[in-house]
């Protein structure tokens, strides 16, 4: 389970790195003022990197994985990438989002009405092995920081690897 003391973990280091991002902004901005490109380019490739863990995996959000026949999730997630820890819904949300949607497929537990049938709990009947399609319960908020911390982990891989070739 994730405990409330993991929650606050998450916050501390979120806002840890809120403030880290700042403060490298600020360094990008006083080494552009000296034309100092190169110490320019790690700030900013920092920056990206610190900003793409905050909203990949440690900003606290609420998980909002539903499938059609159940309740938007309401387990926390940590960033807005993926989804809970606990169940399938860590990877679900990321292909739900990215539209895989054939990936993000989910079969649902049969959750119907009671039937008369229940002496027989073992019978796979038809509908259970339905595929459910999975999404999310999302606010403009969620998808633009998932589309951020993506945005920002690609801008860390491209700029690191740019100063590794550079040396
Ligand atoms: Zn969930």
């Amino acid at each position: 389970m994730a405990s409330r003391s993991t929650r606050k973990d998450m916050q501390g280091l979120s806002v840890f790195l809120a403030l880290a991002i700042i403060i490298l902004i600020i360094v990008v901005i006083a080494q552009l003022r000296h034309q100092a490109f190169h110490a320019v380019f790690v700030a900013t490739a920092w920056a990206s990197g610190l900003l793409a863990i905050l909203l990949g995996a440690t900003w606290p959000t609420k998980c909002k994985v539903k499938t059609r026949l159940k309740k938007p999730c309401r387990n926390w997630a940590y960033g807005f990438v993926f989804g809970c820890r606990q169940t399938s819904h860590f990877w679900d949300k990321f292909f739900a989002r990215i539209r895989l949607d054939r990936e993000a497929l989910n079969y649902a537990q049969p959750s119907g009405p009671p039937t008369d049938n229940d002496a027989e709990p073992s019978s796979q009947s038809e509908p259970a092995q339905q595929p459910i399609k999975v999404r999310i319960e999302e606010s403009a908020c969620d998808k633009c920081g998932f589309w951020l911390g993506v945005a920002a982990a690609l801008a860390t891989l491209v700029q690191t690897i740019a100063l590794f070739a550079g040396h």
